[in-house]
């Protein structure tokens, strides 16, 4: 099949390439992230293969449908940059990568929390300018605190898993609870029961209508003083200018981000030669106790060569049967 694949980094290019080596598909790269502006270039392609950030709004969609369209192939697990009603209306299917190494994402989520308790950021910045005091870098351990995880899906359960062998107690919220947990002994309560009583919050669930903003300025007010937040789900799952106020009041001690929500004009690019205009992202950096990353839970190798190996799969499937398991259906919003 002629796919179209937008937002192409050097390292796409590397495992797509690899998996297509059997499945044969044209493979045309494109730099640019597809969105109202640059939706021409993938005019004529059957399939169009886009990333976290590309915008597949309604406007979008329509206008690739009409440029002959068929399938939009999602190499990442979320799908909250894509109207799927607006999808569905027109006929178009899409499909995804539900699942690669939940760990990359679960090991990348501790890596925050382990770095941020014992303020290795810091540390690391001290000693290479000649600087071994300790002050400012007394930290805490993990075992024995209570951790509240928000959505025990794929990674929320890896993390588990890392976190039960660190002897933390676990709590968690989300609407399914998850068998593998509970057999665990996590223990499922109440969202305001999770954010009051937690040392540390991780979020693990999709951003969707329920989960915007989920960590707004009453949910700060509700967490315990000096409590460790960790978000590597999807930015918009907090309000940043609310979490800010709780980094300026101490209430959130240490704030750990993999994600954010206006990521898509900043993110997978190098920027370190212009002038960062967005005024908010610039005021968390001013944040000691904030360690930021550039969406890179995802970025191993594994779960690189699994996203390329389904991504590929996903489009023979739909090129022979019409149809793939992968699907984003209605159902998957509900
Ligand atoms: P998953 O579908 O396996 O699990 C999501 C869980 O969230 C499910 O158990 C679901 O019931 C739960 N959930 C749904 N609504 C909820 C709500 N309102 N409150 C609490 N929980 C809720 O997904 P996953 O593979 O574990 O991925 C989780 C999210 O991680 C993805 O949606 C994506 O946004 C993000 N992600 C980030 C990266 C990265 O590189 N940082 C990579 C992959 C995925």
């Amino acid at each position: 099949m002629r796919v179209a694949v937008c937002s192409t980094q050097s390292y796409d290019r590397q495992f797509l390439l690899a998996a297509n080596h059997d499945a044969g598909h044209e493979l045309v790269f494109f730099d640019s992230r597809l969105c109202e502006e640059t939706r021409q270039m993938v005019a004529d392609f059957p399939a169009v293969c886009v990333f976290v950030n590309d915008t597949l709004n309604a406007a979008v969609l329509a206008a690739l449908a009409a440029q002959g369209t068929r399938l939009i192939v999602l190499r990442c697990a979320g799908f909250n940059n894509v109207d799927i009603q607006a999808a569905s209306d027109l006929g178009l299917h899409v499909v995804r990568v539900p699942a690669y190494s939940p760990h990359s994402v679960a090991e990348h989520s501790v890596a925050l929390m382990l770095a941020l308790n014992r303020h290795l950021h810091r540390a690391y910045n001290r000693v290479r300018n000649g600087n071994f005091a300790l002050q400012g870098l007394l930290g805490f351990e993990l075992r024995g605190k209570t951790v509240g995880i928000v959505g025990t899906g794929r990674i929320g359960a890896a993390v588990a898993q890392i976190l039960h062998g660190f002897g933390c107690r676990l709590i968690a919220y989300d609407p399914q609870p998850n068998p593998g947990c509970i057999s665990l002994g996590v223990e499922y309560v109440p969202l305001e029961e999770l954010t009051a009583v937690s040392d540390i919050i991780t979020l693990h669930c999709p951003l969707n209508q329920q989960t915007r903003h989920l960590i707004d300025t009453a949910a700060v007010a509700r967490m315990k003083p000096g409590v460790m937040l960790i978000n590597t789900s999807r930015g918009a799952v907090i309000d940043t200018l609310a979490v800010i106020e709780g980094l300026k009041s101490s209430k959130i001690g240490h704030l750990g981000l993999d994600v954010y929500e206006q990521e898509g004009d900043l993110f997978f690019q190098d920027l370190s030669d212009q002038v960062i205009q967005d005024d908010v992202f610039e005021r968390l950096l001013t944040f000691p106790n904030v360690l930021i990353t550039g969406h890179q839970g995802f970025f191993t190798d594994e779960a690189l060569s699994s996203i390329a190996q389904t991504t590929l799969q996903n489009i023979s499937m739909f090129e022979r049967d019409g149809v793939c398991q992968n699907e984003v259906t209605m159902e998957l919003l509900r």
